[in-house]
């Protein structure tokens, strides 16, 4: 499951998306924002830090809502859709 975050057209037409979804089998809330272009199919995820392996089910490491992720995310889907010049392929 994803769920939108936001829209960037891209030079070429293409959009760059940027989702935020869950990176692992077996779970449903989101432990990372994914990005991808229309256009190149270039891609980008930014992982929240989520641990597996972690028994004790405290997450020290992880970034609640992707607060500090997503915006790294939009930085890069926004410096992709500015240079992106490939036209859409859907
Ligand atoms: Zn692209």
């Amino acid at each position: 499951m994803s769920t939108i975050v936001d829209r960037f057209p891209t030079a070429g037409g293409a959009t760059v998306e940027v989702a935020v979804r869950s990176g692992y089998f077996g779970r449903t809330d989101p432990t990372e924002t994914y990005s991808v272009c229309s256009g190149c199919r270039d891609s980008d995820t930014v992982d929240w830090g989520w641990d597996p392996d972690c028994e004790s089910g405290v997450q020290r490491h992880f970034d609640e809502g992707g607060k500090r992720s997503t915006p790294i995310a939009l930085a890069w889907a926004k410096k992709h859709a500015s240079r992106c010049r490939t036209a859409p392929t859907i």
